[in-house]
């Protein structure tokens, strides 16, 4: 039961990590992208958030890890910038300030 769900959950991430290639790092589309950035950080925290209940750790853990996941969703989209000269993504360590200027063509964000 256990080793079925992992693997569930490989293949969903998998796919996530699909979606998030073809969405964000293709295309030029900068609205559309920023439009569903949000949507899909959260939605894959969610699955994360899903997968550690699902592994049952204890109680204590579980609930840091879940409460966890809160700040560092905000964050992750915060620290993500898309831009609008080239329509790269650029993204910063999550707990520092948005960056302010592209990391391809350095036009300001
Ligand atoms: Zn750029």
């Amino acid at each position: 039961m256990q080793q079925d769900l992992a693997i569930v959950f490989v293949v969903i991430w998998l796919g996530l990590t699909v979606g998030s290639v073809m969405l964000f790092q293709r295309g030029s589309d900068v609205k559309r992208k920023r439009k569903l950035w949000p949507i899909y950080t959260i939605f894959t925290n969610t699955v994360i958030g899903g997968f550690i209940i699902y592994m049952q750790p204890p109680i204590v853990l579980m609930f840091s890890l879940l409460v966890l996941l809160i700040p560092v969703t905000f964050l992750t989209i915060r620290s993500t910038k898309f831009c609008e000269a080239c329509g790269q993504v650029t993204r910063t360590p999550f707990f520092l300030k948005p960056a302010t200027k592209c990391s391809h063509c350095q036009k300001p964000l």
